[in-house]
Parts: structure tokens; C-alpha cells; sequence
């Protein structure tokens, strides 16, 4: 079934929804050409962009719910639109009717886990701390420098634990001033704010910052770009403002003051995975590198595709929950570019790209040919901890 909504009513849920961004687009077609999803299969942003300018979306199109927010397009688009703040309104519109493509559905249930455990993978709040457990972290008190948080999939994803716990043994043995607020912590909200769940956001960001002001937080540092988005980003529309650092740039300042010292080569080669929100979002990509490049033994080679140009895992925008045909896969076309390298090791510094990097590296059977790793995880590799 199709449906045409009505005109005027749409643009005014679209402007409400702050996606009259469109005013600015004068159709020149640039964003498609650097979009991802066209190397997979047709999808036009200017389109959408088109039929919203006219209140013509079919909000019940799988097209809405496509776009991983990954900034490429608007990188290079020459009237600066926001095109992801359009899109955003397209699937608060949407899900306003409580309308989702097949695809989707799978953010229904992340929002119900969002709002009833604070993190979006139906797991319980009270072992959101459990991750901890013989690995030496405290309790973050008012006394404590900086907070870690780790973020929903370093707290309970198992492959992603063991990122948490590389970072948990760096940090002690780099004698830091660190704890954590476990189960008072919620999802940062970055992406579930993606598929336009305005007022889940909200209540998870709310929650975060009362529990970072009534603790006495004034810097935490992250492990996930979705993390970093949110809290330098977007939490400043709170009025709050908290220093927020990621763990690469926390990384290699310790190993610049010599309080983390590499005692062991990494004879491997390896290529480097620019997250797009800690990358093309934040511009953090030389400290990732810089600190593979003080590791004795490792040969970094570049993907084609790399730093402002880095080619998306596909698990932005709320789309690590949804479904993803086999063909269509970012994470599948990032893994063979890594492999053109001669790299033996994909490394990077976000959960969800290590996430869907882990998923295509089992689904094309390339387990015993690259793997997959968080600089954490290879730092932890070549210090003594
Ligand atoms: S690149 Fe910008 S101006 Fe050109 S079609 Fe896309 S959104 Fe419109
Ligand atoms: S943000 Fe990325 S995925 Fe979304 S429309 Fe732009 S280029 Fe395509």
C-alpha cells in the first residue's frame, strides 16, 4: 500500500521536526553519487529531499529508514543541507504513526529496552556493571579524575567486553584516576535520537546528565564515537558541558608522557577503520594513527578510502538493530578494502563497527584471514599489563 500524505500537513511535520533543511537543496544530485548505499543497491537522498520539499514522502518506505547518518554526503554537498536532520524527521514523522518498514521493526524493540533498562539490547540494568568483575575498576566518587563510561556494548556484548576490559588493565596500569557510574549509567541515546525517538533520547540523556552533575563528573572519557557524538555534541542543548575525550586521544597522550610505555613489537600488518562519528563527524583521525605508528613492528597500509573519505560499517543512524539484505552490506564491502591492503588485522576504535566488521568476517568466511581488533586491544598486546 502506498500512501501519499497530505501535502501541507507533511511539511509542517517536517519543519516541526526540523528537516526544512530542504530549502537549500537545488537538486544537483552530488549526495547520491558519494552515498554509500548506491554501491549496493539505488537509494536517492536528494529524492527524499525532494518529495519532502513537495509533502510527498511515503513514510511507510523502506528508503526512510536507510540512511546510517555517516555525513558523507553532506561532506561534500555544495549547499550544505543537513541531510541528516532531514531524514530524522522523515522517521520521527513515521514513527509518530507508529509506522516501520520490515527492516526497522527491530528498533521498536531497542527503543522498549531503552526506556524500561536503559540500554537497547534487552539486557538488565543491574549487570550493566558486571563486565568489572576481577578486573580492579571502582566505583567513580567525587574524588576520582575522570569517569569511564563504556557505553551499552562494552558493558554486556561479549565480543565487546573484552574491549572494556583491555581498557580497564591500560588505564590501571597506567596508574589513572578513573571509575565507573555501572548500573546509573544509561545509553548515551545517540542513535536511538537517529531513528527518531526524540522523547527516548531525552529521557536517557536527562537521566545521564542528572547522574553525571549529582556525581560531580566533569570529564569522562569514551570508547564509542556514539558516546562522544552525543555528550560534546548533543547533551549541550541541556546547557551542561562536560569535557569528553575519546580513548585514542586519552591513549596517546599517556604514551606521550611516557605513563604507558610499549615494551613489545606487533609484527603485523594492519589497516585503520575511520569510525564516521569519531572521524568524518569529530575529525579525530590522526591519534588512532599516531599511536599504531609508535608500535614497533607494525606496518600500517591505508585503505583507498580512508580518513574524510572512509567508507561506513553501515551500523550508524540505528542501523546496527535493523536488518541488512546479504548484497547490501557496507561492513561486507569494508572488509574486502581491508583486505586489498594485505592487512592481516582491522583495526578501529568504535563497538558498532566492530560489531558489524565481526558479523561480515563470519558471514564471508574469512575468520582465519583478517581480524578484527580495537586499538585497545592491540595496545593491550604490546604493553606490560
Ligand atoms: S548535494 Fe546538496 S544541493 Fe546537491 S542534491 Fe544533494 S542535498 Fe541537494
Ligand atoms: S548520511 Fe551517509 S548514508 Fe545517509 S544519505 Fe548521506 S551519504 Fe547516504
Amino acid at each position: 500500500m502506498e500512501t501519499k500524505t497530505p501535502f501541507i500537513e507533511i511539511i509542517d511535520e517536517i519543519k516541526k521536526a526540523g528537516g526544512d533543511t530542504y530549502r537549500m537543496c537545488f537538486q544537483c544530485g552530488t549526495c547520491d553519487a558519494v552515498c554509500p548505499w548506491n554501491n549496493v543497491r539505488n537509494f536517492s537522498i536528494r529524492r527524499l529531499i525532494r518529495e519532502a520539499a513537495f509533502g510527498l514522502t511515503e513514510i511507510e518506505s523502506d528508503d526512510v529508514w536507510l540512511c546510517t547518518t555517516c555525513g558523507k554526503c553532506h561532506e561534500h554537498c555544495p549547499r550544505a543541507v543537513d541531510q541528516i536532520k532531514l531524514g530524522i524527521s522523515l522517521r520521527r514523522l513515521a514513527s509518530s504513526y507508529d509506522i516501520f518498514a520490515a527492516s526497522a521493526s527491530a528498533v521498536k524493540a531497542a527503543r522498549g529496552s531503552l526506556v524500561a533498562e536503559g540500554n537497547p539490547l534487552d539486557e538488565d540494568r543491574a549487570k550493566r556493571a558486571e563486565w568489572t568483575e576481577g578486573l580492579s575498576v571502582n566505583p567513580y566518587t567525587e574524588d576520582t579524575e575522570i569517569l569511564f563510561f563504556g557505553c551499552c556494548y562494552l558493558s554486556y556484548d561479549p565480543r565487546m567486553r573484552s574491549v572494556a576490559a583491555a581498557t580497564a588493565k591500560i588505564l590501571n596500569k597506567a596508574g589513572i584516576s578513573y571509575g565507573i557510574l555501572g548500573t546509573s549509567e544509561s545509553c548515551c541515546g545517540e542513535s536511538i535520537r537517529k531513528t527518531g525517538a526524540e522523547d527516548v533520547y531525552k529521557g536517557l540523556a536527562k537521566e545521564n546528565i542528572k547522574t553525571f552533575v549529582d556525581n560531580g563528573v566533569k570529564k569522562i572519557v569514551v570508547s564509542s564515537p556514539h558516546c562522544y557524538e552525543s555528550f560534546k555534541n548533543e547533551y549541550s542543548e541541556f546547557m551542561v558541558n562536560f569535557e569528553v575525550v575519546h580513548m585514542s586521544q586519552l591513549l596517546l597522550d599517556l604514551i606521550k608522557e611516557g605513563r604507558i610505555e610499549i615494551t613489545r613489537e606487533y609484527a603485523k600488518t594492519v589497516t585503520y577503520h575511520d569510525p564516521c562519528y569519531l572521524g568524518r563527524h569529530n575529525e579525530i583521525f590522526d591519534e588512532p594513527r599516531e599511536i599504531l605508528g609508535r608500535i614497533p613492528g607494525l606496518e600500517l597500509n591505508e585503505m583507498a578510502a580512508s580518513r574524510k573519505n572512509s567508507l561506513c560499517c553501515g551500523g550508524g543512524g540505528g542501523r546496527v538493530w535493523m536488518e541488512t539484505e546479504k548484497g547490501e552490506r557496507f561492513s561486507d564491502l569494508r572488509l574486502e578494502q581491508a583486505r586489498d591492503t594485505g592487512a592481516a588485522v582491522l583495526v578501529t576504535a568504535c563497538p558498532y563497527c566492530i560489531s558489524m566488521f565481526e558479523d561480515s568476517r563470519v558471514t564471508l568466511e574469512l575468520e582465519s584471514d583478517i581480524e578484527i581488533k580495537d586499538i585497545t586491544e592491540v595496545l593491550q598486546e604490546v604493553i606490560e599489563v
